[in-house]
């Protein structure tokens, strides 16, 4: 098995190289490097990620790798060919997309993002899980993050390939992503031997606000310090920097991003009508049973007397009481 780790290892890195040569000097490259440029991804950063660019036609990779006598049985069994459905043989798995290579810590490439670049589908099309690649452990960028993040114990956590890409030209060189699936008790074990403080970045849909909703626990469980940026409804990252420049982008959602348990407050929020007297009781016994779940008198306190003066007729004893037996309870 160690042999055909390395064995998939260098053909992973020949095809990253490959992909990355296709895309800066071939003709077939051209309409990948158009679409990169009008998605505001410079030369600089095509190199800094390797970015390249799977082509349309059936088995560039397959007959780079047959030449340079590649096992391509086990390439299947890596993620990089598929087997053809009928007769014998092989198509490249990635076509006609660009390319991210994903690395593990060290900087070996492991797996690839592949991203349609029209309407095709899935947008993405991902690796599969394979001996070298594992998803609940593996984050994108974490090799290029990991010493930023040691210097300034911070690590920014996004969903996705461009978002990390595009917030690294803003100057966030902390910055690792999900690729999309959910965070792993695992990805927080790891994120938390490299440093405390993390920062959630999630799209600002529902479906990036849950996940950010979702992911405080795992991480605040496994020892880290939460914040979390707010991106307005439909925006992400990528598109925030896009619009607003990249100065924006730090100054306006990076910076700002508020503890959890504010953050946890504001969402729960959601789900009552404030105008109503029975939904603001019941936000706010929902809101005190987050609070009590708060581990610092401290902090409980200063989350209660933030509610106390924004609901008025509450009495901050009323509030402390209801807070004290929920921490009886537990
Ligand atoms: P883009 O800006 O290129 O449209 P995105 O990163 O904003 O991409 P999202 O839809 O927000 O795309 O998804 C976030 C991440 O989830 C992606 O970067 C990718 O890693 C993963 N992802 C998205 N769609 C799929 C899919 N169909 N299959 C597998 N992974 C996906
Ligand atoms: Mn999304
Ligand atoms: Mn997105
Ligand atoms: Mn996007």
């Amino acid at each position: 098995q160690q042999q055909e780790k390395s064995a998939l290892l260098k053909a992973h890195e020949f095809a990253a190289k490959l992909y990355n040569y296709i895309l800066g000097n071939t003709d077939q490259g051209k309409v990948a490097l158009e679409y990169l440029r009008s998605r505001g991804v410079s030369d600089k950063l095509i190199e800094t990620f390797q970015i390249g660019y799977a082509p349309a036609m059936w088995d560039t990779l397959v007959k780079q790798l047959e030449k340079r006598g590649f096992d391509l049985a086990l390439m299947e069994k890596g993620g990089l060919i598929s087997a053809r459905s009928e007769g014998d043989g092989y198509l490249d798995k990635f076509r006609e997309r660009i390319i991210f290579p994903i690395c593990d810590a060290s900087g070996k490439v492991i797996g690839f993002g592949g991203r349609a670049m029209g309407d095709a589908q899935p947008k993405y099309l991902n690796s599969p899980e394979t001996v070298l690649f594992n998803k609940s452990r593996t984050l994108y960028n974490m090799h290029l993050a990991k010493p930023n993040v040691r210097k300034l114990q911070k690590t920014v956590i996004f969903e996705g390939y461009m978002d990390v890409i595009k917030a690294w030209e803003a100057g966030v060189l902390n910055g690792v992503a999900t690729m999309g699936t959910a965070l792993t008790k695992e990805h927080a074990g790891l994120l938390n031997r490299n440093s405390e403080q993390i920062v959630l970045c999630y799209d600002g849909d529902s479906a990036g606000q849950s996940a950010a909703f979702k992911s405080i626990p795992l991480l605040e469980e496994a020892g880290c310090r939460v914040n979390v940026a707010m991106l307005p409804d439909g925006r992400d990252p990528d598109d925030y920097v896009s619009n607003f420049g990249f100065e924006r982008f730090v100054r306006e959602i990076v910076e700002p991003a508020v503890p959890s348990m504010k953050y946890k407050l504001l969402y729960i929020r959601k789900n009552f009508k404030m105008h109503e007297d029975g939904d603001r009781v019941r936000y706010l016994q929902t809101a005190i049973k987050s609070i009590a779940g708060l581990a610092s008198p401290i902090e409980r306190e200063h989350y209660l007397k933030q509610l106390s003066s924004e609901f008025p007729e509450s009495s901050f004893e009323a509030l402390k009481q209801d807070l004290s037996e929920h921490l009886l309870q537990s």
